[in-house]
Protein backbone atom coordinates (compact mmCIF):
# COMPACT_ATOMS: atom_id res chain seq x y z
CA UNK A 1 0.00 0.00 0.00
CA UNK A 2 1.18 3.72 -0.82
CA UNK A 3 2.72 5.49 1.93
CA UNK A 4 1.73 9.27 3.28
CA UNK A 5 3.25 11.44 5.61
CA UNK A 6 1.78 13.59 7.81
CA UNK A 7 3.84 16.77 8.09
CA UNK A 8 3.38 17.86 11.71
CA UNK A 9 3.65 21.72 12.26
CA UNK A 10 0.74 23.82 14.43
CA UNK A 11 -1.56 20.90 14.44
CA UNK A 12 -0.59 18.51 17.09
CA UNK A 13 -3.74 16.50 17.88
CA UNK A 14 -5.58 14.17 16.14
CA UNK A 15 -9.42 15.53 16.73
CA UNK A 16 -10.33 17.80 13.84
CA UNK A 17 -7.71 18.29 11.91
CA UNK A 18 -8.22 18.75 8.26
CA UNK A 19 -4.72 17.75 7.16
CA UNK A 20 -4.17 14.79 9.08
CA UNK A 21 -7.91 13.69 7.71
CA UNK A 22 -6.69 14.43 4.43
CA UNK A 23 -3.74 12.25 4.60
CA UNK A 24 -5.85 9.28 5.77
CA UNK A 25 -8.17 9.84 2.57
CA UNK A 26 -5.25 9.24 0.23
CA UNK A 27 -3.60 6.07 2.43
CA UNK A 28 -4.34 4.36 5.16
CA UNK A 29 -0.49 3.73 5.55
CA UNK A 30 0.28 7.51 7.22
CA UNK A 31 3.47 8.28 8.75
CA UNK A 32 3.42 11.24 11.55
CA UNK A 33 6.62 13.04 11.25
CA UNK A 34 7.66 16.12 13.36
CA UNK A 35 10.87 18.30 11.80
CA UNK A 36 12.65 19.90 14.88
CA UNK A 37 14.12 22.80 12.43
CA UNK A 38 17.06 24.66 14.41
CA UNK A 39 16.08 28.06 12.63
CA UNK A 40 12.68 27.88 14.09
CA UNK A 41 13.57 26.26 17.53
CA UNK A 42 16.46 29.10 17.79
CA UNK A 43 13.85 31.97 18.27
CA UNK A 44 11.35 30.03 20.41
CA UNK A 45 10.87 31.60 24.20
CA UNK A 46 12.13 28.78 26.58
CA UNK A 47 8.14 28.44 28.19
CA UNK A 48 7.17 27.96 24.37
CA UNK A 49 9.77 25.22 23.64
CA UNK A 50 8.92 23.13 26.62
CA UNK A 51 5.22 23.29 26.04
CA UNK A 52 5.81 22.01 22.46
CA UNK A 53 8.25 19.13 23.51
CA UNK A 54 5.52 18.40 26.18
CA UNK A 55 2.75 18.35 23.27
CA UNK A 56 5.06 15.95 21.34
CA UNK A 57 5.42 13.43 23.75
CA UNK A 58 1.64 13.44 24.37
CA UNK A 59 0.79 13.18 20.83
CA UNK A 60 3.11 10.22 20.56
CA UNK A 61 1.17 8.72 23.20
CA UNK A 62 -1.80 9.13 21.31
CA UNK A 63 -0.29 7.86 18.00
CA UNK A 64 0.86 4.93 19.90
CA UNK A 65 -2.86 4.22 21.02
CA UNK A 66 -3.19 3.66 16.90
CA UNK A 67 -0.58 1.43 16.46
CA UNK A 68 2.27 3.82 14.86
CA UNK A 69 4.56 6.40 16.74
CA UNK A 70 5.76 10.20 15.66
CA UNK A 71 8.93 10.01 14.08
CA UNK A 72 11.15 12.87 14.76
CA UNK A 73 14.03 14.23 12.61
CA UNK A 74 16.28 17.48 13.11
CA UNK A 75 17.59 20.04 9.78
CA UNK A 76 16.14 21.83 6.81
CA UNK A 77 12.56 20.62 6.47
CA UNK A 78 13.25 20.34 2.82
CA UNK A 79 16.58 18.13 3.20
CA UNK A 80 14.97 15.94 6.14
CA UNK A 81 11.25 15.84 3.71
CA UNK A 82 13.19 14.73 0.38
CA UNK A 83 15.61 12.25 1.89
CA UNK A 84 12.58 10.98 4.11
CA UNK A 85 10.51 10.69 0.92
CA UNK A 86 13.46 8.75 -0.70
CA UNK A 87 14.23 6.40 2.64
CA UNK A 88 10.30 5.79 2.96
CA UNK A 89 9.16 5.29 -0.63
CA UNK A 90 6.17 7.55 0.48
CA UNK A 91 4.18 9.48 -2.59
CA UNK A 92 3.05 12.52 -1.16
CA UNK A 93 3.37 14.83 2.00
CA UNK A 94 0.36 16.37 3.64
CA UNK A 95 0.93 19.50 6.08
CA UNK A 96 -1.27 21.84 7.38
CA UNK A 97 -0.80 25.28 5.92
CA UNK A 98 0.68 28.11 7.82
CA UNK A 99 1.08 31.87 7.02
CA UNK A 100 3.83 33.40 8.61
CA UNK A 101 6.50 35.14 6.58
CA UNK A 102 9.06 32.28 7.45
CA UNK A 103 6.26 29.77 6.71
CA UNK A 104 5.19 31.16 3.14
CA UNK A 105 8.80 31.19 1.72
CA UNK A 106 9.46 27.72 3.26
CA UNK A 107 6.47 25.91 2.38
CA UNK A 108 6.24 27.67 -1.57
CA UNK A 109 9.92 26.16 -1.97
CA UNK A 110 8.40 22.21 -0.70
CA UNK A 111 5.62 22.91 -3.09
CA UNK A 112 7.86 23.66 -6.51
CA UNK A 113 10.25 20.58 -5.48
CA UNK A 114 8.23 17.56 -3.54
CA UNK A 115 4.95 16.11 -3.70
CA UNK A 116 3.24 18.32 -0.62
CA UNK A 117 -0.17 19.41 -0.43
CA UNK A 118 -0.75 22.12 2.26
CA UNK A 119 -4.38 22.23 4.00
CA UNK A 120 -6.16 24.94 5.25
CA UNK A 121 -7.06 24.43 9.23
CA UNK A 122 -4.85 26.84 11.05
CA UNK A 123 -7.75 29.14 11.46
CA UNK A 124 -11.48 28.85 11.11
CA UNK A 125 -11.67 30.51 7.75
CA UNK A 126 -8.57 30.44 5.61
CA UNK A 127 -7.06 34.22 5.53
CA UNK A 128 -7.59 34.47 1.95
CA UNK A 129 -11.40 33.24 2.02
CA UNK A 130 -12.55 36.33 3.52
CA UNK A 131 -12.41 38.82 0.83
CA UNK A 132 -14.98 42.36 -0.02
CA UNK A 133 -17.12 41.85 -2.39
CA UNK A 134 -14.86 43.78 -4.96
CA UNK A 135 -11.98 41.15 -3.91
CA UNK A 136 -10.30 43.85 -2.19
CA UNK A 137 -8.55 43.08 1.41
CA UNK A 138 -9.81 43.83 4.59
CA UNK A 139 -8.09 46.23 7.22
CA UNK A 140 -11.58 46.92 9.63
CA UNK A 141 -12.30 44.54 12.03
CA UNK A 142 -16.05 44.98 12.05
CA UNK A 143 -16.71 44.68 7.97
CA UNK A 144 -14.40 41.82 8.13
CA UNK A 145 -16.57 40.18 10.87
CA UNK A 146 -19.61 40.49 9.07
CA UNK A 147 -18.34 39.55 5.77
CA UNK A 148 -17.13 36.67 8.28
CA UNK A 149 -20.85 35.41 9.74
CA UNK A 150 -21.99 35.72 6.11
CA UNK A 151 -20.02 32.89 4.89
CA UNK A 152 -21.15 28.92 4.90
CA UNK A 153 -20.67 27.31 7.76
CA UNK A 154 -17.37 25.19 8.25
CA UNK A 155 -17.75 21.26 9.33
CA UNK A 156 -16.04 19.15 11.68
CA UNK A 157 -13.86 16.74 10.40
CA UNK A 158 -15.33 13.09 11.01
CA UNK A 159 -12.55 11.13 10.34
CA UNK A 160 -10.85 8.80 12.86
CA UNK A 161 -7.17 7.67 12.81
CA UNK A 162 -7.46 4.27 13.86
CA UNK A 163 -5.45 1.49 12.86
CA UNK A 164 -3.79 4.37 9.98
CA UNK A 165 -0.57 5.05 11.48
CA UNK A 166 2.15 3.70 10.20
CA UNK A 167 6.31 4.39 11.39
CA UNK A 168 7.55 0.42 10.37
CA UNK A 169 11.48 0.49 11.38
CA UNK A 170 12.15 3.72 10.86
CA UNK A 171 14.67 5.71 13.45
CA UNK A 172 13.70 8.65 15.17
CA UNK A 173 14.97 11.06 17.46
CA UNK A 174 14.10 10.91 20.93
CA UNK A 175 11.83 14.29 21.86
CA UNK A 176 13.82 16.54 23.97
CA UNK A 177 12.65 15.70 28.06
CA UNK A 178 8.87 16.58 29.22
CA UNK A 179 9.02 18.79 31.93
CA UNK A 180 5.48 19.45 32.72
CA UNK A 181 4.51 23.03 32.91
CA UNK A 182 1.92 23.08 36.02
CA UNK A 183 -0.09 26.31 34.43
CA UNK A 184 -0.26 24.37 31.11
CA UNK A 185 -0.22 20.59 30.77
CA UNK A 186 0.38 20.21 27.53
CA UNK A 187 -1.83 17.19 25.87
CA UNK A 188 -5.03 17.17 23.41
CA UNK A 189 -6.90 15.72 26.34
CA UNK A 190 -6.18 18.90 28.57
CA UNK A 191 -7.43 21.44 25.98
CA UNK A 192 -10.53 19.72 25.83
CA UNK A 193 -10.95 19.87 29.39
CA UNK A 194 -10.13 23.56 29.55
CA UNK A 195 -12.88 23.93 26.64
CA UNK A 196 -15.76 21.39 28.68
CA UNK A 197 -14.78 23.85 31.88
CA UNK A 198 -14.85 27.29 29.95
CA UNK A 199 -18.00 25.91 28.04
CA UNK A 200 -20.15 23.94 30.14
CA UNK A 201 -19.42 25.16 33.46
CA UNK A 202 -21.11 28.56 32.07
CA UNK A 203 -17.75 30.85 32.16
CA UNK A 204 -18.46 31.83 28.94
CA UNK A 205 -21.91 32.95 30.11
CA UNK A 206 -20.11 35.69 31.98
CA UNK A 207 -17.29 36.55 29.95
CA UNK A 208 -18.10 40.18 28.61
CA UNK A 209 -18.34 40.80 32.15
CA UNK A 210 -15.41 38.81 33.49
CA UNK A 211 -12.80 38.77 30.79
CA UNK A 212 -11.21 42.22 31.66
CA UNK A 213 -11.04 41.35 34.99
CA UNK A 214 -7.32 40.85 36.04
CA UNK A 215 -8.28 39.55 39.22
CA UNK A 216 -10.91 36.64 38.16
CA UNK A 217 -10.27 33.77 35.44
CA UNK A 218 -12.61 34.99 33.09
CA UNK A 219 -11.34 33.66 30.13
CA UNK A 220 -10.52 30.35 29.00
CA UNK A 221 -6.83 29.79 28.94
CA UNK A 222 -6.76 28.03 25.90
CA UNK A 223 -4.14 29.92 23.95
CA UNK A 224 -1.42 27.98 23.92
CA UNK A 225 -3.39 25.35 22.66
CA UNK A 226 -4.61 27.19 20.08
CA UNK A 227 -1.24 27.84 19.26
CA UNK A 228 0.25 24.31 18.39
CA UNK A 229 -3.06 23.09 17.48
CA UNK A 230 -3.86 21.03 20.45
CA UNK A 231 -6.84 21.93 19.31
CA UNK A 232 -8.45 23.62 16.33
CA UNK A 233 -9.83 26.90 16.46
CA UNK A 234 -12.42 25.38 14.04
CA UNK A 235 -13.85 23.01 16.64
CA UNK A 236 -14.65 25.75 18.86
CA UNK A 237 -16.31 27.82 16.89
CA UNK A 238 -18.37 25.31 15.78
CA UNK A 239 -18.67 24.46 19.62
CA UNK A 240 -19.33 28.05 20.51
CA UNK A 241 -22.09 28.26 17.28
CA UNK A 242 -23.85 25.58 18.68
CA UNK A 243 -23.92 27.40 21.95
CA UNK A 244 -25.31 30.65 20.17
CA UNK A 245 -28.01 28.29 18.20
CA UNK A 246 -29.56 27.03 21.07
CA UNK A 247 -28.84 29.49 24.13
CA UNK A 248 -32.65 31.35 24.97
CA UNK A 249 -31.28 33.49 27.38
CA UNK A 250 -30.27 37.21 25.44
CA UNK A 251 -27.43 37.97 28.49
CA UNK A 252 -25.65 34.39 27.18
CA UNK A 253 -26.35 35.01 23.78
CA UNK A 254 -24.13 38.34 24.30
CA UNK A 255 -21.59 36.55 26.64
CA UNK A 256 -20.94 33.61 23.60
CA UNK A 257 -20.93 36.21 20.90
CA UNK A 258 -18.31 38.25 22.74
CA UNK A 259 -16.03 34.82 23.01
CA UNK A 260 -16.92 34.12 19.49
CA UNK A 261 -15.78 37.01 18.20
CA UNK A 262 -12.63 36.95 20.06
CA UNK A 263 -11.94 33.76 17.81
CA UNK A 264 -12.48 35.71 14.79
CA UNK A 265 -10.23 38.67 15.80
CA UNK A 266 -7.59 35.48 15.98
CA UNK A 267 -8.64 34.97 11.93
CA UNK A 268 -8.72 38.77 10.96
CA UNK A 269 -5.08 38.85 12.66
CA UNK A 270 -3.75 35.78 10.49
CA UNK A 271 -5.78 37.49 7.32
CA UNK A 272 -3.36 40.92 8.29
CA UNK A 273 -0.49 38.54 8.26
CA UNK A 274 -1.04 36.87 5.22
CA UNK A 275 -2.34 39.84 3.02
CA UNK A 276 -0.21 42.26 4.85
CA UNK A 277 3.04 40.45 5.30
CA UNK A 278 5.49 43.61 5.57
CA UNK A 279 3.49 44.38 9.01
CA UNK A 280 5.27 41.69 10.50
CA UNK A 281 8.63 44.42 9.87
CA UNK A 282 7.29 47.41 9.80
CA UNK A 283 4.36 49.96 11.25
CA UNK A 284 1.39 49.34 9.59
CA UNK A 285 0.04 52.91 9.00
CA UNK A 286 2.29 54.81 6.33
CA UNK A 287 1.50 58.14 8.07
CA UNK A 288 3.15 56.47 11.65
CA UNK A 289 6.27 54.95 10.01
CA UNK A 290 8.01 57.93 11.37
CA UNK A 291 7.19 58.26 14.98
CA UNK A 292 10.44 59.84 16.95
CA UNK A 293 10.69 56.67 19.29
CA UNK A 294 12.87 57.18 22.08
CA UNK A 295 15.75 54.97 23.50
CA UNK A 296 16.40 54.06 26.63
CA UNK A 297 17.80 50.76 27.64
CA UNK A 298 17.43 51.32 31.30
CA UNK A 299 13.68 52.09 30.94
CA UNK A 300 13.10 49.40 28.69
CA UNK A 301 15.17 46.75 31.07
CA UNK A 302 12.73 48.22 34.14
CA UNK A 303 9.79 47.58 32.09
CA UNK A 304 10.82 43.82 31.15
CA UNK A 305 11.51 43.23 34.24
CA UNK A 306 8.60 45.13 35.69
CA UNK A 307 10.08 47.64 38.00
CA UNK A 308 8.04 50.60 36.73
CA UNK A 309 6.78 51.64 40.28
CA UNK A 310 3.28 51.31 38.33
CA UNK A 311 2.05 48.36 40.20
CA UNK A 312 -0.80 46.69 37.85
CA UNK A 313 2.39 47.22 34.94
CA UNK A 314 4.69 45.65 37.16
CA UNK A 315 2.20 43.02 38.22
CA UNK A 316 1.59 41.95 34.47
CA UNK A 317 5.26 42.10 33.48
CA UNK A 318 5.85 39.63 36.37
CA UNK A 319 3.48 37.43 35.63
CA UNK A 320 4.58 37.15 32.28
CA UNK A 321 8.27 36.66 33.96
CA UNK A 322 6.73 33.74 36.07
CA UNK A 323 4.44 32.02 34.19
CA UNK A 324 5.10 32.97 30.28
CA UNK A 325 1.25 33.69 30.20
CA UNK A 326 -0.11 37.50 30.77
CA UNK A 327 -4.12 38.50 30.79
CA UNK A 328 -5.55 39.98 27.61
CA UNK A 329 -6.20 42.77 29.87
CA UNK A 330 -2.59 43.63 31.44
CA UNK A 331 -1.41 42.50 27.64
CA UNK A 332 -3.10 45.69 26.90
CA UNK A 333 -1.73 48.33 29.84
CA UNK A 334 1.57 47.08 29.64
CA UNK A 335 1.54 47.50 26.02
CA UNK A 336 0.06 50.86 26.07
CA UNK A 337 2.87 51.91 29.16
CA UNK A 338 5.67 50.95 26.94
CA UNK A 339 4.97 52.58 23.48
CA UNK A 340 3.09 55.76 25.04
CA UNK A 341 4.24 56.76 28.88
CA UNK A 342 7.79 55.38 28.36
CA UNK A 343 7.63 56.19 24.01
CA UNK A 344 9.31 52.77 23.11
CA UNK A 345 8.75 51.29 19.72
CA UNK A 346 6.12 48.75 19.67
CA UNK A 347 8.99 46.46 18.21
CA UNK A 348 10.98 46.14 21.34
CA UNK A 349 7.63 44.93 23.16
CA UNK A 350 6.71 43.03 20.33
CA UNK A 351 10.05 40.90 20.10
CA UNK A 352 10.46 40.91 24.38
CA UNK A 353 6.50 39.33 24.36
CA UNK A 354 7.82 36.44 21.93
CA UNK A 355 10.84 35.65 23.65
CA UNK A 356 8.33 35.19 26.54
CA UNK A 357 5.41 33.95 25.74
CA UNK A 358 3.75 30.93 26.06
CA UNK A 359 0.96 31.19 23.57
CA UNK A 360 3.84 33.78 21.44
CA UNK A 361 1.76 33.73 18.16
CA UNK A 362 3.64 35.84 15.73
CA UNK A 363 -0.02 36.98 13.92
CA UNK A 364 -2.34 37.61 17.30
CA UNK A 365 0.91 39.16 19.06
CA UNK A 366 1.64 41.53 15.98
CA UNK A 367 -2.00 42.45 16.23
CA UNK A 368 -2.01 43.17 19.36
CA UNK A 369 1.68 45.66 19.54
CA UNK A 370 0.01 47.61 16.21
CA UNK A 371 -3.10 47.63 17.85
CA UNK A 372 -1.84 49.12 21.21
CA UNK A 373 0.46 51.49 20.06
CA UNK A 374 -2.15 52.70 17.43
CA UNK A 375 -0.22 51.88 14.54
CA UNK A 376 -1.96 49.09 13.17
CA UNK A 377 -4.40 48.03 10.67
CA UNK A 378 -7.43 48.52 13.06
CA UNK A 379 -5.72 50.17 15.61
CA UNK A 380 -6.94 52.23 18.33
CA UNK A 381 -6.26 56.03 17.74
CA UNK A 382 -2.93 57.07 18.65
CA UNK A 383 -4.32 59.59 21.32
CA UNK A 384 -6.07 56.89 23.55
CA UNK A 385 -3.31 56.19 26.14
CA UNK A 386 -4.33 53.97 28.64
CA UNK A 387 -4.43 55.57 32.13
CA UNK A 388 -2.66 52.53 34.33
CA UNK A 389 -4.23 53.78 37.66
CA UNK A 390 -7.92 53.93 36.31
CA UNK A 391 -7.33 50.90 34.24
CA UNK A 392 -6.05 49.47 37.34
CA UNK A 393 -8.96 50.42 39.87
CA UNK A 394 -11.43 49.17 37.05
CA UNK A 395 -10.32 45.87 36.31
CA UNK A 396 -8.13 44.99 39.81
CA UNK A 397 -10.77 46.47 41.86
CA UNK A 398 -9.13 44.79 44.83
CA UNK A 399 -5.85 44.47 44.22
CA UNK A 400 -5.73 41.22 44.27
CA UNK A 401 -4.25 40.93 40.75
CA UNK A 402 -1.65 43.26 41.75
CA UNK A 403 -0.56 41.55 45.87
CA UNK A 404 -0.30 38.04 43.54
CA UNK A 405 2.89 39.29 41.07
CA UNK A 406 3.99 42.16 43.24
CA UNK A 407 4.37 40.53 46.22
CA UNK A 408 6.30 43.97 48.06
CA UNK A 409 2.89 45.68 47.92
CA UNK A 410 1.10 42.51 50.12
CA UNK A 411 0.90 44.04 52.89
CA UNK A 412 -0.19 48.18 50.98
CA UNK A 413 -3.89 48.91 51.97
CA UNK A 414 -6.41 49.18 49.33
CA UNK A 415 -6.60 52.59 49.33
CA UNK A 416 -3.52 52.91 47.93
CA UNK A 417 -2.58 49.36 46.05
CA UNK A 418 -3.01 51.35 42.86
CA UNK A 419 -0.90 54.45 43.40
CA UNK A 420 1.30 53.54 46.07
CA UNK A 421 3.49 56.33 45.33
CA UNK A 422 0.67 58.28 47.00
CA UNK A 423 1.15 56.78 50.51
CA UNK A 424 1.65 59.24 53.49
CA UNK A 425 4.80 58.41 55.07
CA UNK A 426 3.42 56.80 58.51
CA UNK A 427 2.08 54.52 56.98
CA UNK A 428 4.89 53.21 54.88
CA UNK A 429 6.09 52.97 58.06
CA UNK A 430 3.42 50.76 58.93
CA UNK A 431 3.65 48.56 56.50
CA UNK A 432 7.35 48.16 55.47
CA UNK A 433 6.62 49.63 52.21
CA UNK A 434 8.81 52.32 51.71
CA UNK A 435 8.63 53.88 48.09
CA UNK A 436 12.03 54.20 46.02
CA UNK A 437 13.26 51.53 48.73
CA UNK A 438 11.36 48.38 48.62
CA UNK A 439 8.79 49.70 45.72
CA UNK A 440 9.91 51.81 42.78
CA UNK A 441 8.64 55.46 42.71
CA UNK A 442 7.50 55.67 39.32
CA UNK A 443 9.37 55.58 36.23
CA UNK A 444 7.74 58.63 34.91
CA UNK A 445 4.52 60.90 35.57
CA UNK A 446 1.68 59.36 33.75
CA UNK A 447 0.03 62.50 32.77
CA UNK A 448 3.11 64.21 31.56
CA UNK A 449 4.21 60.93 30.05
CA UNK A 450 0.45 61.46 27.93
CA UNK A 451 1.73 64.95 26.77
CA UNK A 452 4.61 63.80 25.50
CA UNK A 453 3.17 60.75 23.38
CA UNK A 454 0.71 62.43 21.68
CA UNK A 455 2.75 65.41 21.21
CA UNK A 456 5.42 63.29 19.24
CA UNK A 457 2.87 61.21 17.64
CA UNK A 458 1.22 63.98 16.57
CA UNK A 459 4.20 65.95 15.29
CA UNK A 460 5.71 62.58 13.85
CA UNK A 461 2.02 62.34 12.10
CA UNK A 462 2.96 62.75 7.71
CA UNK A 463 -0.84 63.50 6.49
P1 LIG B 1 -9.87 34.05 25.61
O1 LIG B 1 -10.27 35.39 26.08
O2 LIG B 1 -10.51 32.88 26.25
O3 LIG B 1 -10.06 34.00 24.05
C1 LIG B 1 -10.10 32.75 23.32
C2 LIG B 1 -9.11 32.79 22.20
O4 LIG B 1 -9.42 33.84 21.28
C3 LIG B 1 -7.68 33.07 22.64
O5 LIG B 1 -7.04 31.90 23.13
C4 LIG B 1 -7.06 33.60 21.35
O6 LIG B 1 -6.71 32.56 20.47
C5 LIG B 1 -8.22 34.39 20.74
N1 LIG B 1 -8.09 35.79 21.14
C6 LIG B 1 -8.58 36.38 22.25
N2 LIG B 1 -8.29 37.70 22.25
C7 LIG B 1 -7.61 37.93 21.11
C8 LIG B 1 -7.04 39.10 20.52
N3 LIG B 1 -7.13 40.30 21.10
N4 LIG B 1 -6.40 38.98 19.35
C9 LIG B 1 -6.31 37.78 18.73
N5 LIG B 1 -6.83 36.64 19.23
C10 LIG B 1 -7.47 36.72 20.39
N6 LIG B 1 -2.70 36.15 21.70
C11 LIG B 1 -2.00 35.05 21.35
O7 LIG B 1 -2.59 33.98 21.18
N7 LIG B 1 -0.65 35.11 21.17
C12 LIG B 1 0.06 36.26 21.34
O8 LIG B 1 1.28 36.28 21.16
C13 LIG B 1 -0.66 37.42 21.75
N8 LIG B 1 0.00 38.59 21.98
C14 LIG B 1 -0.70 39.70 22.35
C15 LIG B 1 -0.02 40.91 22.55
C16 LIG B 1 -0.71 42.05 22.91
C17 LIG B 1 0.05 43.34 23.12
C18 LIG B 1 -2.11 41.99 23.09
C19 LIG B 1 -2.86 43.22 23.49
C20 LIG B 1 -2.80 40.82 22.88
C21 LIG B 1 -2.11 39.66 22.51
N9 LIG B 1 -2.79 38.42 22.30
C22 LIG B 1 -2.07 37.33 21.91
C23 LIG B 1 -4.26 38.33 22.39
C24 LIG B 1 -4.81 37.91 23.77
O9 LIG B 1 -4.17 38.65 24.77
C25 LIG B 1 -4.63 36.42 24.08
O10 LIG B 1 -5.08 35.66 22.99
C26 LIG B 1 -5.46 36.02 25.30
O11 LIG B 1 -5.03 36.75 26.42
C27 LIG B 1 -5.31 34.54 25.55
O12 LIG B 1 -6.02 34.17 26.69
P2 LIG B 1 -7.25 33.15 26.60
O13 LIG B 1 -6.86 31.97 25.80
O14 LIG B 1 -7.73 32.95 27.99
O15 LIG B 1 -8.26 34.02 25.75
Amino acid sequence: MRIVIWWIRRDLRLKDNDALSYAIDLSAKVIPLYILDPKLLSKEAPTRKQFLFNALHSLNRDIKKYGGSLIIREGSPLEILSQFLSETGAFSIVAEADYSPYAKIRDQKIAELLPCDFISGLTIHPPDAIKKNDGGKYTIFTPYLNKWKSLPNFYQVPQSPKGIFYSAELHSLLIPDEIQIPLFPASEIEAHKRIDAFLETGAIFSYKVNRDRMDLNGTSGLSPYLRLGLVSSKFLAIKTSYILANVGDNQDQMNAETWHNQLVWRDFYYSIMNNFPEVMTRTFRKNLRKINWRKSNSDLERWKQGTTGYPIVDAGMRQLLETGWMHNRARMITASFLTKDLLINWQEGESWFMQRLIDGDPACNNGGWQWTAGTGTDAAPYFRVFNPVLQSRKFDPTGDYIRRWVPELQACPAAFIHSPWEMPETIQSKTKIFIDKTYPKPIVDHSEARGRAINVYRSSKEF
